[in-house]
């Protein structure tokens, strides 16, 4: 019997007008929310009610579009994290711009798959991939490609870093090499690189974490040393994971001295440069960051200091053939044809552990024309200025004290009051903290640096002006004042 097929349904509006009337009322959101943003707090408690439409069950039937944006106004928009917003300084953590969310939505509306085939995106991230390492001065050989963040650049590095150990990794595993294979960074690196190291097989003992001088950068003696050891203990170095920019501090470690040491023991070096490469950018930051350029592979985001939309980062490999070999592996499914939409570039996944992606290039496109590096450079600069100048704010100021000194775009800072010991002034900043970001006036974050609670500020913030870092000072020192008051009551109260 003949298949009958009545009364097919598809996902495409019975009134497309409708789609458009949401879809102008979408930008008009858009605009009024970003043109406001300085007015809105920098950050808003979720009321409990709100929080329980969070927990709505799994919709059954249709709702009309209307209802469902406006509900997603109330409840969701409403309480964005913040890091649009220019006294927003918590982690490390870009803005976003009003045309790179326009582009998101084109490259939507186009939902293109960038893994295969031979159609514009994967050309355009080809083109971008190249911009990048013109931008890093990466030599023009070099593989990439774009991935969501630095963590998953950083784990797409390191495995062809492992793979680089022996011919037969790809067959039989760490199981090809009869040594343990050893890495090395320093105690401030980003957990991603160990949870990178726990995932490729080796395990965090395997890691190497070598102690930082007094500016947070690796000990290169101490590196050095254990390289020795390691060698002696009958273990195989085979890659140090150098720092552009620190999470906690912003510190560089020497890349110079490090390209010393894996070129004098045939090592790989990977750089973390999640937001710090682009420093590199910077005039001032280049000799520094001069090292960038000779090493074997690089990690950086784009939705850092590139201030990108959400998420996209770049991961680029010295060596073509070594990067392919790692990643690829036949199928007849994925076979490049002469012509047709299965000609084109080479896939995507024959660099990376992902077959379906986004068109993740064309915001990183757009935003880049619309701006031109130019202006990229001028804003990285101004954030680190903007850093400089709340550092001498802070060192100015009596009640206020400067944990480290400012290396690049993060500034470490508590309030003082010689009454308290130092574990109370780590609760007391805590409390600041906390209250800061409950005031809505700023959302800095935290870190720990040597037993110290430190007040941090990280700026990848093209939003920020002055006025932005003297408000939430004054804000800082007055709510430290308060607390000091409340402080001293609950002590001489706990002491009776
Ligand atoms: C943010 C950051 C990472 C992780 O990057 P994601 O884009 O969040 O995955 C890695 N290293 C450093 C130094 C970072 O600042």
């Amino acid at each position: 019997m003949e298949i009958e097929l009545k009364n097919e349904i598809g996902l495409d509006p019975e009134n497309w007008e409708d789609i458009r009337d949401i879809g102008y009322q979408m930008v008009d959101d858009m605009v009024e929310f970003l043109k406001n943003i300085r007015k809105k707090p920098a950050w808003k408690k979720i009321p409990e009610e709100v929080k329980n439409t969070y927990k709505s069950k799994l919709p059954q039937e249709p709702s009309s579009i209307k209802d469902v944006y406006e509900e997603f106004k109330q409840n969701i928009f409403e309480y964005a994290k913040g890091n649009v917003h220019p006294r927003f300084f918590s982690w490390v953590e870009g803005n976003g711009t009003a045309f790179g969310a326009l582009s998101d939505f084109m490259a939507s509306t186009m939902n293109s798959n960038v893994a295969i085939g031979n159609h514009s995106a994967l050309y355009i991230e080809n083109l971008v991939i190249s911009w990048c390492k013109e931008m890093m001065g990466f030599s023009e050989q070099a593989t990439g490609m774009l991935v969501s963040g630095a963590s998953i650049a950083n784990i797409t590095s390191l495995i062809v870093a492992r793979n680089a150990v022996s011919g037969k990794m790809k067959e039989d595993g760490l199981y090809s090499v009869n040594k343990k294979l050893v890495a090395y960074c320093s105690t401030e690196t980003h957990n991603c690189v160990t949870k990178a190291i726990e995932v490729i097989g080796l395990g965090n003992n395997q890691l190497r974490k070598i102690g930082v001088n007094d500016k947070f950068e690796i000990d290169i003696n101490l590196l050095i040393k254990q390289i020795e050891q390691d060698k002696k203990d009958d273990m195989l170095p085979f890659c140090i994971i150098g720092n552009a920019g620190t999470v906690n501090t912003g510190a560089f470690d020497d890349l110079n001295k490090l390209l010393e040491v894996v070129r004098t023991e045939n090592m790989w070096l990977h750089i973390d440069g999640a937001f710090g490469a682009l420093a590199k950018l910077v005039p001032e930051y280049q000799d520094r960051l001069k090292a960038i350029e000779e090493a074997d592979s690089l990690a950086f985001d784009f939705h850092k200091w590139l201030y990108v939309n959400y998420e996209v980062a770049c991961v680029l490999i010295k060596h073509p053939e070594l990067h392919r070999k790692t990643y690829a592996s036949p199928a007849n499914y994925l076979l490049a044809h002469d012509r047709g939409l299965a000609a084109g570039p080479d896939a995507f996944s024959n660099y990376g552990m992902e077959l379906s992606r986004g068109f993740k290039a064309l915001k990183v496109w757009m935003s880049l024309k619309e701006n031109g590096i130019n202006k990229y450079k001028a804003l990285i600069n101004q954030n680190i200025q903007q850093s400089r100048y709340l550092g001498q704010q802070v060192e100015k100021n009596k009640k206020l004290e400067l944990i480290t000194e400012v290396s690049l775009n993060i500034v470490c800072f508590r309030y003082v009051n010689t009454k308290f010991t130092g574990k109370e002034l780590n609760e007391l900043n805590k409390e600041i903290l906390m209250r800061l970001h409950e005031s809505g006036v700023a959302t800095p974050s935290y870190t720990l640096l040597n037993g110290i609670y430190a007040i941090r500020v990280a700026n990848t913030n093209h939003r920020t002006r002055k006025h932005d870092l003297d408000l939430m000072l004054d804000t800082c020192v007055k709510i430290g004042d308060e607390l000091s008051k409340e402080f001293s009551k609950m002590l001489t109260h706990e002491s009776n």
